[in-house]
């Protein structure tokens, strides 16, 4: 069996680890023991889908410990994010006597971690979660940082808390079952770290993303590792975005737009509209005179290497919704939450590794940009 690596997100007085390697699950018990009180018991929140996969591994593993627990089982996809789903799952919370000294495991994606971390934070004012996530996305970003939500009708994660977890588990091997897609996705997210401030990372993802999309798992470990590295860095910084946390949303204003446009849907996975969403963020950049021409290309030429999906032509049901609209895609960004007093606020950059914030960016510029990008 090989060896786990560790990264520590070192904030005052919640410090946790993030173990990232192979196996992990199988060995879990080694690493939730020491954060349960003696007789401290689990429960374990899943979807139908990663129940069927890799439940059965972390419950082998906790019964061979002696380790105490309960499992709950969600439907799978986004519409898990709702009222019904977490009052159901806080009731059997209750009923399974989760409390001080137990903890919630997250078992799956970023809404099984999402709706398990919220469900936690407000049982009994807050109990310990177990992020222990099992999709690309959730390994390079939503398990770490804390931010839990549910939806409501009127948008994504409008209701949420900021619970960071105890320990975060993360599994490469669980990563062998996920849809080529979902490795897409969870894949933007990880670049994005190198765009952001890490020019180093961006270009061994050149030379090592194809090596990732067939699975392999050092690449994998090495990718988790430096994606958890980097998200630690700036959530110990700025826990609650007040300031550079917002730098996380590279590539995000426009994604949201093109998502929002695609009903939020299995048309467009949240990754594949960062994906578009980092390569417009350049382009506009570019178009604005602040960041060189060739370093959009770079990242455009990168993400096509791979596949990933990079314009509104790339979605494979955009023809299908009708024209595209550059006000329609305007006023989608107005509606994200980060606006602020009105004013969009977006990440661009001034090249590879150099991504800043600002709300210094005119709307007749964003919607000139928009006009070239529609269908
Ligand atoms: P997801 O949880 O829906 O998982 C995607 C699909 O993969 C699901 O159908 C799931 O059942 C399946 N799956 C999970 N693990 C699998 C495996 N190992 N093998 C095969 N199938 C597997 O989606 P996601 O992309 O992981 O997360 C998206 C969610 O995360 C969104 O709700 C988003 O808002 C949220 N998110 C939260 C944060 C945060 O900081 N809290 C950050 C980013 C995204
Ligand atoms: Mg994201």
């Amino acid at each position: 069996m090989t060896g786990t690596r560790t990264v520590n997100v070192d904030l005052a007085g919640r410090a946790y680890d993030v173990v990232v390697g192979e196996d992990v699950l199988k060995r879990a018990a080694e690493f939730v023991r020491p954060v349960l009180s003696d007789a401290g018991k689990v429960a374990v929140i899943t979807d139908e889908s990663v129940a069927k996969l890799h439940l059965p591994t972390l419950l082998a593993a906790l019964d061979d410990a002696g380790i105490g627990h309960s499992e709950i089982i969600v439907p799978a996809g986004e519409a898990t994010k709702n009222f019904q789903q977490l009052e159901r799952v806080i009731d059997q919370l209750i009923e399974a006597r989760i409390e001080r000294g137990d903890a919630v495991i997250a078992l799956g994606g970023g809404v099984v971690g999402d709706l398990a971390g919220f469900a936690a934070a407000i049982l009994r004012r807050g109990v310990d979660v177990i992020q222990a996530p099992t999709t690309l996305l959730s390994q390079v970003d939503s398990s770490v940082g804390g931010k839990t939500a549910i939806n409501t009708a009127h948008g994504k994660n409008l209701v949420g808390a900021f619970h960071q977890p105890r320990l975060v588990l993360a599994d490469i091997s669980a990563l062998d079952t996920l849809p080529v897609r979902e490795v897409r996705a969870g894949y933007a997210e990880a670049v994005k770290y190198g765009l952001i401030d890490d020019a180093e990372l961006f270009a061994w993802y050149e030379e090592n993303g194809a090596r990732l999309f067939e699975g392999d798992r050092a690449t994998l470990i090495e990718a988790v590792v430096a994606s958890c590295q980097a998200k630690a860095r700036v959530v110990v910084d700025d826990e609650r975005e007040q300031g550079q946390r917002a730098l996380l949303n590279l590539g995000h204003t426009f994604g949201h737009a093109l998502e929002a446009e695609m009903g939020y849907g299995d048309g467009l996975l949240h990754g594949e509209g960062i994906s578009i969403g980092l390569r417009m963020a350049f382009d506009f950049s570019a178009r604005l005179g602040l960041c060189p021409q060739p370093d959009a290309d770079r990242l455009r030429r990168h993400l096509e290497s791979l596949q990933m999906p990079t314009k509104i032509g790339d979605i494979p049901g955009a023809a299908q919704v009708g024209s595209w609209d550059a006000a329609r895609l305007l006023h989608h960004m107005r509606q994200d939450k980060k606006v602020v007093g009105g004013t969009l606020t977006f990440i661009l950059a001034r090249g590879i590794g150099e991504a800043y914030v600002t709300r210094d960016v005119r709307e007749a510029d964003v919607l000139a940009a928009l006009e070239d990008e529609v269908l």
